[in-house]
């Protein structure tokens, strides 16, 4: 066979799902849920930002991201979003215990995710967590947190529930994200990440979001990324 065109549309463009969705701007345009969609409303959402019309397409389709956009970008939403329609779709009930995990870097950005999925997944019925330590206390948190669905935590107190919390399990995992992904690729937190990657499932959807794009082979292959779409968007202020 003659080599491709270097600008041929291989990979992405030739999914008949993505190409579908890749020119739209409104959320309502997105094949989500009614439930997501109703959150979405409720809280005055209806025009994507740049980063999320770009990713959106992708990740909804299952892909793994490597996503860059700067603070304010509306960052949350293009991970949000994924999670919460990849477990509706699959079903994903109360017996089926951790289907998504959201690892921030701080106590405080872990919070103010925890809010947003609390209002986009408003009508859903997922049961969802903030696991940050200090706020409440470990032992209480040990209880229930195998009942989880949706867990929004920083690195150091997921791995203390990995290594401590009998019963804690994260085998069926669907969809791991890393916010402000270039701070937990950190080295101040790399043997955490180490630890917590090595409990999960490989077979995971991965999104990556940071303010400067994360290109490290070596974090990618850590985390065991597939054929990662690089999404690196810069809106005007
Ligand atoms: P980032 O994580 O990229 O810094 P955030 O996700 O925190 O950005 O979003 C920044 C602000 O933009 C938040 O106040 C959020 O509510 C708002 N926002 C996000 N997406 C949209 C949207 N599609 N339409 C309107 N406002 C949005
Ligand atoms: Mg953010």
């Amino acid at each position: 066979l003659p080599p491709l065109p270097k600008d041929a549309p291989i990979g992405p463009l030739q999914d008949d799902k993505f190409s579908r969705y890749s020119g739209v701007t409104m959320f309502k345009e997105l094949p989500l849920s009614k439930r997501t969609q109703d959150g979405l409303k409720r809280a005055n959402f209806s025009k994507m930002t740049d980063i999320q019309r770009a990713s959106l397409p992708h990740s909804l389709c299952g892909r793994d991201i490597l996503g860059a956009a700067k603070t304010g970008s509306g960052k949350t939403l293009a991970f949000i979003i994924p999670i919460v329609e990849k477990l509706y779709k699959e079903r994903w009930g109360s017996e089926d215990g951790v289907g998504g995990i959201i690892i921030s870097p701080t106590r405080e950005l872990a919070g103010q995710l925890f809010d947003v999925l609390k209002t986009v997944g408003k009508f859903h019925n997922f049961s969802a967590g903030l696991l940050i330590g200090g706020r409440k206390e470990v032992e209480m948190e040990k209880e229930h947190v195998n009942a989880l669905n949706i867990l929004v935590c920083t690195p150091g107190r997921l791995l203390q529930h990995m290594d401590e919390t009998p019963n804690f399990d994260c085998s069926q995992l669907q969809v791991l994200v890393l916010d402000e992904a270039d701070r937990i690729l950190d080295v101040g937190f790399k043997k955490t990440l180490n630890a917590i990657v090595a409990q999960l499932p490989k077979r995971r959807q991965t999104l990556l979001f940071s303010a400067t794009q994360t290109k490290s082979i070596q974090d990618l292959a850590r985390l065991s990324l597939k054929d990662p779409e690089y999404i690196s968007v810069h809106e005007d202020a």
